[in-house]
Formats: structure tokens, C-alpha cells, sequence
């Protein structure tokens, strides 16, 4: 857990001079590269720590497909903050490390993979590099993640703007 919060650490600092809300983005991108072993627990269904440390595999959890699941229901909770930048910096660090430390089921629940640690090394670079300059971009109003929403305003203002103009066309 210290080493997660260790290469959190390490991503997340440079990055928070380019956020908007540092605070939010810094707890969240920390908390969430803390929290994600949790799913040893569950995984385990017990609460033996022997039994977290001694399972044949990382949960199916430590995966890219978790990670976008997680960023997008942060957003959905809390959006225009950019926080689902936060989750995939914090989860992205954490399961790079996993992946030069025994491995995880990155792309498929059953195919456990490594990774050589200068390319983690590399890919934790890009990682930051990438928040960096996406954390930079200003932030819209209305969220990427949430189009349905985006939608639905645009239909309420064209009906109000068409029922405003339904009188004037009747008077015609
Ligand atoms: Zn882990």
C-alpha cells in the first residue's frame, strides 16, 4: 500500500499545478490508487490478510476495463472537475506497478501479464506527461462522459424555443 501511495505520489504531484480543483483531484487521485487493492477482500471473501496476500492471481478488478468503470463513475458523481482524470492517473499507476510486481489481468480477467520494469517506468512518464496536458485543456461546462444529459438540454431549449414561436405562426 505504502509503495501505491509512493508512485501515486509520484505521478500526481507534477500534474496538480495544471488542475483547476487541486484538492479534489490529489485526494482522489491518491485515494483511488490506495483504495483499489480492496478488491483483494472481496476477492478473497474474507478478512484475513494471509488470505488477501496468498491468491493465486490479482482480482479481475486490476484492469484497464475497472479503470474506465471507475473514471466514468466518478464523473458521473462529481463531474466538470475532471476527476475521471484523476481516477485513470491514480488506477493507471497503481496497476503499472502491479504489472512489474507479479503481474495483472490488464486487458483479460484470465490472461495475467507483466511488464519489465523500464517499461513501466516509461509508461508511468507517458502517463503523467499525458494528465499533465490533458489537466491543462480548460475545463466545458458540460461533461464529455455525460452526452445523454447534453442531449436532453438541447431537445428541452429547442421544444421551449418552438413553443414561443407556435403563437406567432397560429396568428398568421
Ligand atoms: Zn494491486
Amino acid at each position: 500500500m505504502a509503495c501505491h501511495f509512493g508512485t501515486a505520489c509520484a505521478v500526481t504531484l507534477p500534474v496538480l499545478p495544471n488542475t483547476e480543483y487541486k484538492r479534489e483531484f490529489g485526494l482522489v487521485a491518491i485515494g483511488s490508487a490506495i483504495t483499489l487493492d480492496l478488491d483483494h477482500v472481496l476477492a478473497a471473501r474474507s478478512l484475513e490478510v494471509n488470505s488477501w496476500m496468498t491468491m493465486p492471481s490479482r482480482p479481475p478488478t486490476h484492469s484497464v476495463a475497472a479503470m474506465i468503470g471507475l473514471a466514468w463513475l466518478v464523473e458521473r458523481i462529481a463531474p466538470g472537475k475532471r476527476l475521471w482524470l484523476a481516477v485513470s492517473l491514480g488506477v493507471g499507476s497503481h496497476l503499472l506497478r502491479d504489472l512489474a510486481t507479479g503481474g495483472a489481468p490488464l486487458w483479460h480477467p484470465k490472461r495475467v501479464i507483466t511488464w519489465p520494469v523500464s517499461l513501466v517506468a516509461a509508461t508511468l512518464l507517458i502517463l503523467t506527461a499525458s494528465a499533465w496536458f490533458l489537466a491543462g485543456l480548460p475545463i466545458q461546462k458540460r461533461s464529455i462522459i455525460a452526452p445523454k444529459r447534453r442531449l436532453r438540454q438541447i431537445a428541452h431549449r429547442l421544444n421551449t424555443e418552438q413553443s414561443r414561436r407556435a403563437p406567432a405562426r397560429t396568428v398568421l
